[in-house]
């Protein structure tokens, strides 16, 4: 009914139909305390498009539009259904692993990564260094790298900022190691 729809409306990113920031930021607390709860392990990722500005100067703001849409279809496709996607920001996505250690998780987003690296975008030949669209990705875990929703996140962010430092289009883990 139009009550549930607005209620699905507030919690959804207009674009690319994801989860929107605010429904992420409802969810990490969540799943926080489901894991303290249970004990089990959590992993988020933050994930960056890697010199999107580039793209958007060069094809235009709708082609970068249409960029983030199929960029959200390759990580739902990429997520089991109990994983939390989401629009973070402009061209930044979250996603929640649920129940997934560490080691496992380093592996689904090196399945992000490299899908993104062989999706044929339009246009990306030209205006991308390398040729391709790439994103950088940063992954932290509870409970070592944090204890709260917000010190995982800051630990992912810092993540993915090394990433990006040491060269993008690659996954790094909180605290150093990967
Ligand atoms: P880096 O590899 O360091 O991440 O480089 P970058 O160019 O991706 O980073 P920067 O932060 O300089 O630029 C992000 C760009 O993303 C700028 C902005 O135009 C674009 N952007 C943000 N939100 C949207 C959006 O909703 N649609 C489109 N088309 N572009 C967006
Ligand atoms: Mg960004
Ligand atoms: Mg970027």
């Amino acid at each position: 009914n139009a009550v549930d729809e607005l209620a699905r409306l507030a919690r959804t990113d207009g674009l690319t139909q994801l989860n929107n920031h605010r429904t992420f930021q409802e969810r990490i607390v969540q799943e926080v305390r489901r894991s303290e709860r249970s004990q089990s392990p959590l992993t988020i990722l933050m994930i960056d498009v890697d010199y999107f500005k580039t793209y958007n100067d060069t094809h235009g703001h709708p082609a970068g539009d249409k960029v983030l849409k199929t960029l959200a279809e390759i990580m739902m496709r990429s997520l089991r259904n109990t994983d939390v996607v989401a629009r973070y920001g402009g061209e930044e996505f979250a996603i929640i692993l649920v129940d997934t250690p560490l080691s496992f998780a380093a592996k689904v987003a090196d399945k992000v990564r490299t899908a993104v690296r062989q999706e044929p975008f339009q246009g990306a030949d030209t205006s991308q260094p390398g040729g391709r669209m790439t994103v950088s990705i940063g992954m932290a875990g509870w409970p070592i790298h944090g204890k709260t929703a917000q010190a995982l996140v800051e630990a992912a962010d810092k993540a993915l900022y090394d990433a990006k430092r040491a060269g993008r289009d690659q996954v790094k883990m909180a605290g150093g190691t990967t």
